[in-house]
């Protein structure tokens, strides 16, 4: 299938209007080549009712939406398809509040586990480790200016980026929090996300030797530099590692030309993933103190 979004809100407003066709939309991403039986990989389904079929095989029942994102949303896909639009068109991150404001919904707690479950389908499953040149560096999070670094509080946590070298500018890169700098923690993080054969650099700390199966190159590099530099929203701790998903999905597609593939992109995803039950999110802080960004 080619690849097929809409360019504009208008757009999307105009083809989205009822749950039937936000429906078939994701029914297209879902089983792109027919539908396939969740349970049994069968093939044969027969549509019982709107988004709903049966394998002709096992008779299991599976909707578009079971065992993704959207599986036990109460609210409208309509109201999914929107919050999707508003996610990749902001530059800068979304909020809560925001989504909540912008779709006019009742409940910030509601919003809240929207933007949560979204972000987890910002993370490609199985997708692809960096290759090529990396460079792998570590700082603070949340240390806006070079010379916090030296007194850290509690607040800050210790992040680990990798970035494809990409000319003398930066392409892909993954994100995560590491919970030290042991050498664990960081060949743990580059076996994640590096294919192995790659050319690895880093900086001179001593954890980063011994490194098996790349070459190893140990350098001064910019990427501290470039990190600092970047736009760091304020996160509450247990939600780090999906604002960094969330940050790396916006990264990553910085340089494409529309919103629309954006957004093509994380309904895609979207129908790949595991559903998240809202008890699986961890509860939502109080809105009015830093809140989730
Ligand atoms: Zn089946």
């Amino acid at each position: 299938m080619s690849e097929d979004y809409p360019l504009t809100l208008m757009d999307l407003e105009k083809r989205f209007r009822t749950d039937e066709a936000c429906r078939a939309y994701l029914t297209t991403l879902r089983w792109p080549n027919g539908w396939v039986c969740p349970r049994c990989g069968g093939r044969q389904g027969l549509p019982i009712r709107r988004g709903l079929w049966r394998c002709g095989n096992c008779r299991h029942e599976a909707s578009v939406t079971a065992g993704t994102i959207f599986q036990d949303s109460h609210l409208p896909l309509t109201t999914w398809f929107r919050a999707m639009w508003h996610v990749t068109s902001q530059k800068n991150g979304v909020s809560a509040l925001g989504l909540q404001r912008v779709l006019g919904l009742g409940s910030y707690k509601t919003a809240w586990s929207m933007l949560h479950k979204l972000r987890r389908a910002m993370v490609r499953p199985g997708r692809d480790r960096l290759r090529g040149t990396v460079e792998v560096d570590e700082t603070y999070w949340g240390a806006q200016e070079p010379g916090v670094i030296g007194r850290l509080t509690e607040q800050k946590a210790l992040v680990i980026v990798a970035a494809e070298e990409d000319g003398k500018g930066i392409g892909r890169i993954r994100l995560r929090c590491i919970a030290d700098l042991t050498k664990a923690s960081l060949h743990g993080f580059i076996g994640q996300s590096v294919e192995p054969g790659s050319m690895v650099r880093t900086d001179g700390l001593n954890a980063y030797l011994g490194l098996k199966g790349y070459i190893h190159d140990r350098q001064v590099q910019r990427l501290k530099r470039w990190l600092l530099g970047t736009h760091q929203g304020a996160v509450g701790q247990g939600h780090l590692d999906y604002y960094l998903d969330e940050f790396t999905f916006r990264f990553n597609r910085r340089k494409s030309a529309s919103r629309g593939k954006l957004f093509y992109r994380l309904a895609q995803q979207a129908v790949q993933v595991e559903p998240a039950p809202f008890a699986t999110l961890i509860k939502p802080p109080h809105i009015g103190r830093g809140g989730v960004k």
